[in-house]
């Protein structure tokens, strides 16, 4: 076997396309399960995880009501913790938990979820409004005020604790992919941009423009920006949202559409809001958990070595579904939409600008927010993961590497077997996540 470039004479048994998180987790797993394979991946910048990878908030969780979700989350988070403290690689893992704020109305609307949860053994803690306050300052009370009335803001009744949960350092993660891939013998070519996929016929006729659809098409590889084709047996395209522009120059649908997602960081410069960011007796790490507004759902992440909080709002109506290399920060959207919100909340922001912000893309799936792992005349394709795609890569990358090898089940970590087809598009049977948060 051996890749036909312009001037080489190689076959790879499998070229992945993308060393974000989900391409590099998926190319790991499958050198681990076939560990004789030569399989590359290409990337075009010049690092593993510096696309929507690097953009992430780096945070996780294990509570969710979905199986599908919890599954995927849970057992990908015990990976991440027995290669942080068993096999010693520092994953920078934080246990900051998460925390949840709910209005009298919403939570009783969840409690029935919640006990649900809490039968099947997933863990929280209850606080009331009173309790959070007093540890974190917040504002309890905010009906009487005339503008968290025009914003729809909420009083704070109930705060729901998750410990399960917490922060990864997601550059050391994907680092972690890509040197276990390549100590195993597996290729990353950085700086590699992949153009097209390539297509031909099962039995070549020698006609111009083949394959026609009477000829069994299927894709042998890619050809990069410069020119080269890179043959191989399968080809993974993992490639994020960028993934559509491969998929749609051959007629497949990945079912996933990007939206563009922001991150602000501020300082916690004044004695107020260092207070705030060292919140004692809410966690092992001695600071403010993840911290998630009850309207509209702000979240706040709390950033020790940067003595700073990460804010952010997944917004929905009105946010184009659009395609960018580089999506920037939009100042007005700190400015306008989370400054008024946060300070009317947690007074301590006030006056409180970031010193620094970014934006990356969330490839969603708006079928049902769950992962897309299928297989189509020698494409596999491996994305859509929905805003959770650090939390859940290890699973994704096994399932996919099962794909790869042909098995109908996966054993993600722990033994736990997950259906392969159950995440692909004929058979797919993902369970509805009922915890809106
Ligand atoms: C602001 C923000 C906050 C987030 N917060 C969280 C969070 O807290 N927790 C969580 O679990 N998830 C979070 N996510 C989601 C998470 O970051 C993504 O689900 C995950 O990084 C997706 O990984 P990926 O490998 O699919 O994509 P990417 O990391 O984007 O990787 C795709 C790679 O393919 C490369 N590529 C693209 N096209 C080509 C081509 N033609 N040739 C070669 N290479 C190519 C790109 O350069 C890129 O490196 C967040 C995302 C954003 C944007």
């Amino acid at each position: 076997m051996g890749v036909w470039l312009v001037n080489e004479l190689r076959m790879y048994d499998a070229v992945v396309v993308g060393a974000g998180i989900l391409g590099l987790a998926t190319a790991y797993h499958m050198k681990r399960l076939r560990p004789e394979d030569n399989i590359v991946v290409l990337e075009r910048l010049a690092g593993p995880g510096m696309g929507n990878t690097s953009k992430s908030a780096g945070m996780f969780r294990s509570f969710f009501y979905s199986k599908t979700n919890l599954t995927l989350a849970d057992t990908s988070i015990e990976f991440y913790r027995h290669v942080h403290e068993e096999l010693k690689h520092d994953l920078g893992i934080k246990w900051t938990g998460y925390l949840w704020l709910y209005d009298e109305e919403t939570y009783r609307r969840a409690e029935p979820v919640l006990k649900d949860m809490a039968s099947r053994g997933v863990k929280y803690t209850d606080f009331t409004g009173e309790e959070v306050a007093q540890r974190m300052g917040q504002r309890r009370e905010l009906s009487g005020d005339v503008e968290a009335k025009v914003m729809g803001l909420a009083n704070v009744d109930y705060g729901v604790l998750v410990p399960k949960a917490g922060a990864i350092d997601v550059d050391a993660l994907a680092k972690f992919y890509a040197n276990s891939f390549v100590g195993m013998g597996g290729e990353i070519r950085y700086k590699t941009a992949v153009k097209r996929l390539v297509l031909e016929p099962r039995t070549s006729m020698g006609l111009p423009g083949e394959p026609y659809f009477w000829q069994e098409g299927r894709v042998v590889g890619v050809e990069t920006e410069d020119g080269r084709v890179i043959r191989a047996r399968k080809t993974v395209v993992a490639a994020g949202v960028w993934s559509i522009r491969l998929l749609d120059q051959v007629g497949v649908d990945g079912h996933f559409k990007p939206k563009k997602r922001q991150l602000f960081s501020v300082r916690a410069e004044t004695e107020e809001l260092r207070r705030l960011l060292y919140t004692k007796d809410l966690n092992p790490e001695g600071c403010m958990p993840f911290l998630i507004l009850p309207r509209p759902r702000v979240y706040i992440k709390p950033v020790l070595e940067e003595n700073a909080f990460w804010l952010s709002y997944a917004d929905e109506f009105g946010r184009p579904f659009q395609l960018e290399d580089e999506p920037k920060a939009e100042e007005n959207y700190y400015r306008y939409g989370i400054y008024p919100i946060v300070t009317k909340y947690l007074p301590q922001f006030e006056g409180r600008m970031p010193y620094a912000s970014w934006a990356g893309l969330y490839a969603i799936n708006t079928l049902d927010g769950q992962p897309v792992i299928f297989e189509e005349n020698n494409l596999l394709v491996v994305g859509g993961a929905s805003g959770s795609g650090i939390m859940k890569a290890d699973a994704i990358g096994r399932i996919a590497a099962s794909l790869y090898v042909g098995e109908e089940q996966a054993e993600l970590y722990g033994g736990v077997r997950f259906r392969v087809s159950d995440l692909g598009m004929e058979k797919r049977r993902v369970e509805p996540e009922k915890l809106v948060i």
